[in-house]
């Protein structure tokens, strides 16, 4: 029988491919590769698709929440309140700048922070939260929000898994202080090597973003603050002006794959499957669910997911190991037992192959072997 794969771009190249190395010929032909028009009209798309004033692009999503913090002024003896289950970037960038992350337990079905539980992490340093949508799941903006005004906090948005996501009709990033964006290839808009965004309503924060992505200067050989190094290039820039065009089509793809499995899953004991929050609009990133039968360790998933691969069936486990238990963040203090059902789903989680071009029948023959190895 045929593999499938979790994830596979191949098949994107096979549909705009000549799109895509048309586009790339002409940067490569023109000799600009740095900066220049490609980039400033990429920056205007993506803000005017976000519906935000600002958008500042970078190297990489990890940059995008670097140059966040920067921008908002969160360094040392700040603490900054953000979630377990992400990839490690987001507290990677809270540590670069001085700041102490500090974790909040999950709500097991969304993923996404436990707003019930955010306030009881709120100290007198508290100075930001990041909100993590999670595999393309929004979480609950206008609540966080609430939170956030009634105790002046800033909010940076990780959104580097959904782009094109919306809470309450409106994208995620747009709504938070600042919003994170990642253009790795396997991101609802991927480039084809690295790439990030800033975007902001806030006009005086995109001002020392721009100097921070270039070496702290304005213009010429002077410079006002301690920046780095981080562009989208021209290449890059020219294949996502493409590849935004076809956001909507390949994130509805998605809906309607998370539909199909929805169908396909529903009778199948021991299985937790994904839904929507309420007033949230998923880009599906993944498709994650959980495998019930044992929370306390991780064996029967892995059991279950090598059954899978076996049968030519591809799968991931995002993320194996909670932030606060990660070797790295041990002098933090934190024990296992301490974010417990963070700690329980990461026991549990599966993500199943998704990826707009995935066939019905694809999707069925997912199902069908996951249900034989349920009961094998
Ligand atoms: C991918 C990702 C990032 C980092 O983006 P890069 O472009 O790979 O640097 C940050 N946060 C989350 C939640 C991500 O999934």
């Amino acid at each position: 029988m045929k593999k499938i794969p979790p994830f596979d771009l191949t098949r994107q190249y096979q549909t705009i491919g000549k799109q895509i190395s048309d586009a790339a010929q002409e940067v490569l032909a023109s000799g600009g590769y740095i900066g220049g028009s490609l980039v400033e009209s990429f920056e205007q798309q993506f803000a005017a698709y976000m519906g935000v004033s600002e958008c500042l692009s970078c190297n990489s999503g990890t940059d995008a929440l670097y140059l966040a913090l920067r921008a908002l002024q969160i360094g040392a003896g700040d603490e900054v309140i953000t979630t377990p289950l992400t990839f490690i970037a987001t507290t990677e960038m809270i540590a670069a700048v001085g700041a102490k992350p500090v974790f909040v337990d999950i709500d097991a079905q969304s993923f996404n922070l436990d707003l019930a539980q955010i306030a009881t992490a709120i100290t007198d340093k508290t100075k930001a939260i990041i909100p993590v949508h999670l595999f393309g799941q929004p979480m609950d903006m206008t609540a966080l929000m609430k939170i956030a005004q009634a105790h002046n906090i800033l909010v940076i948005e990780d959104c580097a898994q959904a782009t094109g996501a919306e809470w309450a009709a409106q994208k995620v990033g747009s709504i938070g202080h600042i919003g994170c964006f990642s253009f790795y290839p396997t991101k609802n808009l991927g480039a084809c090597g690295d790439g990030g965004a800033v975007v902001t309503n806030d006009r005086s924060l995109a001002e020392p973003i721009r100097m921070l992505r270039d070496h702290g200067r304005r213009s010429g050989y002077y410079h006002q603050l301690t920046g780095i190094n981080s562009r989208l290039d021209a290449l890059q820039a020219a294949i996502l002006q493409i590849k935004l065009s076809y956001l909507e089509q390949w994130n509805d793809a998605r809906r309607q794959i998370a539909a199909n499995y929805y169908q396909l899953l529903q009778p199948v004991p021991g299985i937790v499957i994904p839904q929507e929050t309420d007033g949230g609009r998923s880009v599906w990133n993944q498709y994650t669910i959980r495998l019930t039968k044992d929370g306390r360790t991780s064996s029967y998933r892995d059991q279950i997911r090598s059954k899978l691969q076996q049968m030519g069936i591809g799968s991931m486990v995002y993320y194996p190991l909670p932030l606060h238990l990660q070797p790295v963040y041990q002098d933090l203090g934190y024990q296992a037992g301490q974010l417990p059902v963070c700690e329980q789903v990461c026991h549990q989680v599966l993500s199943l192959p998704m990826f707009p071009e995935l066939s019905f029948q694809e999707q069925q023959q997912v199902v069908y072997q996951l249900k034989d190895c349920l009961v094998g």
